[in-house]
């Protein structure tokens, strides 16, 4: 309990994973935020543009994926490849578990406004199997989503010969983590697989079959020439100016009230497990959906660190009790058995129970 803090500039935690800070106690996201401001990003552009000739389709075909949700970011990358670079890109999205109203809104607008797109529908029941199991024994209520939104990506990239997959932000970079990727510009397929398979990972796609397993089986073996990059490393990433370029060119919309666990209305809102996702992030990390964004508006200068402070008072401690029942329909669970889960996965360092759910011990500081 006495060692953690808190980065003297925002609001991340030093229990975030791989989180680096300084010797004045700035976490990495806010000395890059400064860093960004003087930054030479012409010749980060320059690699973008030798990058992407590199890949440039020679049979006009798609010249890249960039991997969507119907979100501000992709859409924001889309767009801009098409339109300011002349590429031809190609979309992928993942069915998200339980889509919101919103998130099928916006995918609808999306294919709209001109682009195309893949959607990406894995066996119902294997993406639930995988769901739960991430929830029950990682704690990641979206275990299967979200490692099958990097691997199907990786599949159809090599099924159709396209070799640049271009991410939105790194978020190590841009919001708090290991700083080992910042001037790295692509990564292999090779990597993420690496990566993404270890231990336990393999070990949750015990006994489902190879068939059933086909959007979460990269199809890589060796050498497979596909590069992986993401958008923050070749331009200045802003959040806000995604959402109004996305609003402006991909019909994108956002809640009229805020999105559950936080109080901005624009980000994440495709996914109701994304709120549970978050909710299970503080209660083993200590920080939830309201620090993430605190920390990019006050690194954007729109808020004080202690405004940023009381929203997290406010919104980091919110169970998504209106999706309770969703929840325990999705993982065919009884409320039971779901808090027991949650029980499991909290840091008793920085929780304490009172009644069914978990408060905090700790004081933002
Ligand atoms: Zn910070």
């Amino acid at each position: 309990m006495k060692d953690i803090f808190w980065c003297s500039t925002c609001l991340n935690m030093s229990t975030r994973n791989r989180i680096e800070f300084d010797e004045k106690g700035r976490c990495n996201a806010c000395v890059w935020s400064d860093e960004k401001k003087t930054f030479n990003w012409d010749s980060r552009e320059k690699e973008l543009k030798t990058l992407i000739e590199k890949h440039r389709s020679k049979s006009g075909g798609f010249d890249l994926i960039v991997p969507v949700s119907g979100g501000k970011d992709g859409s924001y990358v889309t767009h801009t490849c098409k339109t300011r670079y002349g590429l031809n890109p190609l979309c992928v999205t993942v069915h998200p578990p339980i889509r919101s109203d919103i998130g099928h809104k916006n995918v609808e607008n999306f294919k709209r406004a001109g682009f195309s797109l893949i959607e990406v529908n894995p066996p119902y029941e294997t993406m639930q199997i995988l769901n739960k199991r991430g929830f029950i024994e990682q704690g990641r209520p979206l275990y299967g989503w979200t490692t099958g939104i990097f691997t199907s990506v990786i599949r159809i990239a090599k099924s159709l010969g396209i070799t640049l997959i271009m991410y939105g932000e790194d978020g190590e970079i841009e919001y708090g983590g290991s700083t080992e990727s910042k001037n790295k510009a692509v990564f292999s397929a090779e990597f993420v697989q690496r990566v993404y398979l270890e231990g336990q990972v393999r070990d949750t796609f015990r006994d489902i079959s190879p068939q059933d397993l086909f959007f979460w089986d990269f199809g890589i073996e060796g050498n497979s020439k596909i590069e992986l990059s993401h958008w923050s490393y070749f331009e200045n990433w802003d959040p806000y100016r995604n959402y109004l370029v996305a609003k402006e060119h991909c019909g994108l919309t956002e809640r009229e009230d805020n999105n559950t666990g936080t109080y901005t209305n624009f980000a994440q809102n495709d996914n109701l497990l994304y709120d549970l996702h978050t909710y299970l992030m503080y209660l083993k990390f200590g920080f939830g959906r309201g620090t993430q964004d605190v920390g990019i508006d006050v690194r954007r200068g729109s808020l004080s660190r202690d405004q940023g402070i009381e929203l997290v008072k406010l919104y980091d401690n919110h169970f998504p009790e209106e999706y309770l029942k969703d929840y325990l329909e999705y993982y065919r669970m009884t409320e039971k058995e779901f808090f027991d889960v949650l029980d499991r996965h909290v840091n008793r360092n920085l929780f304490e129970k009172q009644g069914k759910l978990w408060q905090p011990i700790f004081e933002i500081r």
